[in-house]
């Protein structure tokens, strides 16, 4: 299979894509065709690993990674990822959450991490993987990358701007990894990413890579959870379900809307953002006006220019055709913390603030949608993760699951950093010369 960019360049190999993230033109890569499966393609496949299998050969043809392809997987999906029938049969569940960091984001981090270790293996020297958070991303990927040979981790987050347990996800782990608290905001974390990686004599010494989220081997193992979830439920009842997906970047529901292209047996498909309006607003007036995000409730949604609508665009078409393909709703923040409460107390379940925009989505279809398929929930992290806004409004402590409890027993070490280059260089010099 070979990759091009969104934007035209290529082609490259799968290896290049993964290696390099962001095509040369500045455009994201995709497969140059979608393979096209139905259900009968996975007559044998009945656990997500053998189902990925499947999905992801044909990605991985021609590529030196493709007899890795099990123990990649093997790799990644070390934790389950279940669909849990809700109370009154007409919903699901898809719990994305128990991985190590407690987030959806644990996938494809580490089946990314699971990829370019393979690729790096003979390399002389370690490649040096930077990436800028404002909380989720970083966590996920350090834990992926941890202990690995031959790959460091250099995670840039701003002081005092990242509740205490993600601090503890960023800052945990081994001699590979290094957390700089940056003196600014995520802004300043992003900029000094970019000027590390435009700066060539530190840029080759440390051999810098970045681990965004538009990477395509970030994308392409999410695609694998929707066709499991699908095909069981299919194969159960001979119907499609439906995903509400709680939306910021789009990867999470662009790997959806890929699924049902690729043939699986994915029905409707709702997206539910947070105040941060640019995708619902694209599909009412057809104009594409990123905007500065705003800060909500469920901040790892909080994206005013949604890099992967690129993505969307080039597959499915622009607005007036993606609104046949998917319908988009906008939770603000008091209906997040009413459908917290509310889910708590008819429902019994604890959901994090991202989760719960998916869940108000649902409780908000008309009569309709609502029969027109079963729908699974996507829940993309645990509520754990975000006490501070769960507790107080379901009136009671959310016991932490052991991964997420393992984790925020380790040590914490982290390096105060200026957000300079200098300070930066010096940084890492320290760490690891
Ligand atoms: C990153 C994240 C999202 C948004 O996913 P996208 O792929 O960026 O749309 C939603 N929920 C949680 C918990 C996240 O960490």
């Amino acid at each position: 299979m070979r990759y091009f960019s969104t934007r035209g360049a290529g082609p490259v190999d799968l290896e290049t894509a993964l290696s390099r993230g962001l095509a040369d033109d500045g455009g994201l890569f995709l497969p140059e065709e979608l393979p096209a499966f139905d259900a009968s393609d996975f007559a044998d496949a009945a656990s997500l690993t053998e189902v990925a299998q499947v999905l992801l050969e044909p990605f991985f043809a021609d590529s030196r990674l493709a007899a890795g392809l099990p123990a990649i997987l093997g790799e990644t999906f070390h934790f389950p990822v279940p669909v849990q029938p809700l109370a009154g049969g007409d919903r699901s569940i898809l719990e994305l959450f128990h991985g190590p960091t407690a987030a959806f984001k644990d996938v494809g981090a580490g089946f990314l991490a699971a990829c370019l270790g393979r690729l790096e293996a003979d390399a002389s020297a370690p490649l040096t993987i930077l990436v800028a958070t404002s909380g989720d991303t970083g966590g996920a990927v350090a834990a992926a990358f941890d202990g690995r040979p031959g790959m460091r981790v250099v995670v840039l987050y701003p002081e005092g701007r990242v509740s205490a347990r993600q601090e503890h996800q960023l800052t945990c782990w081994g001699d590979n990894i290094l957390s700089l608290r940056v003196q600014g905001a995520f802004d300043d974390c992003q900029a000094l990413v970019k000027a590390a990686l435009s700066e060539a004599d530190l840029s080759r010494f440390y051999r810098f890579s970045s681990a965004n989220s538009i990477n395509i081997g970030r994308l392409l193992p999410q695609a694998t959870y929707y066709a499991h979830a699908s095909l069981g439920h299919f194969r159960a009842t001979g119907e499609c379900p439906g995903f509400v997906v709680p939306t910021g970047n789009l990867g999470n529901a662009l790997a959806c809307l890929l699924a049902r292209e690729m043939g699986l047996p994915v029905g409707p498909v709702m997206l539910a953002t947070n105040a941060n309006r640019t995708i619902p607003d694209y599909l009412d007036t057809e104009r594409w006006e990123p905007r500065p995000s705003v800060a909500t409730l469920a901040s790892a949604m909080d994206v005013g220019n949604p890099s992967n609508m690129e993505r969307l665009r080039h597959v499915l078409g622009d607005a007036a055709l993606l609104r046949d393909k998917v319908d988009v709703v906008a939770i603000d923040d008091d209906a997040i913390r009413e459908e917290i409460s509310r889910s708590y107390q008819d429902d019994g379940l604890t959901l994090c603030p991202h989760t719960a925009t998916a869940a108000r989505a649902w409780r908000d279809m008309s009569d309709n949608d609502r029969a027109s398929a079963h729908w699974i929930l996507v829940a993309t992290a645990h509520p754990a993760k975000f006490e501070t806004i769960v507790e107080p409004l379901i009136g009671t402590e959310v016991p932490v699951p052991p991964e997420l409890a393992a984790i925020l027993a380790r040590p914490s070490r982290s390096v105060p950093v200026e957000p300079d280059l200098d300070a930066f260089a010096a940084a890492l010099r320290a760490a690891f010369d």
